[in-house]
């Protein structure tokens, strides 16, 4: 399959990896918009937020248990955080493997852009 975060997961393109477990893989976004900005994914391929179904309930808990860990371990959970997914055109999705932006290190704005 042609897609750039499979890729990742099966080791063809070498992420800058921050966690990974049996179901779950966390990277350094190439082009960070935060102090720190890390993409979680699921190790299975799901193309968008449209195509998660109920046997996939488990995985989209985890990849928020990943990223309220990993703020805690990267020591900004106290601060705050932002959480964002993207879901196709209008939601400014440009990798279509669902993936969940961390983001953290600096306050943000609301409403989002
Ligand atoms: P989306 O726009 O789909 O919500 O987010 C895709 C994210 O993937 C973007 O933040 C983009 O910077 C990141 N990205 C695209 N290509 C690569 C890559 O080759 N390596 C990494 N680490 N991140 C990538
Ligand atoms: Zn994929």
């Amino acid at each position: 399959m042609d897609c750039l975060f499979c890729k990742m997961v099966n080791r063809d393109i070498e992420p800058d990896i921050v966690y990974e477990d049996d179901h779950v893989l966390a990277f350094n976004d190439i082009n960070p918009q935060a102090p720190t900005h890390v993409l979680i994914i699921p190790k299975k391929h799901i193309a968008t937020l449209n195509d998660i179904e109920e046997g996939d309930l488990a995985l989209v808990g985890r990849l928020q248990h990943t990223a309220a860990r990993l703020a805690r371990d990267l020591d900004f959970a106290e601060d705050g955080y932002r959480v964002v997914m993207n879901c196709n055109d209008h939601g400014g999705q440009s990798v279509y493997h669902v993936h969940m932006h961390l983001m953290g290190g600096r306050r943000f704005t609301w409403p989002a852009g």
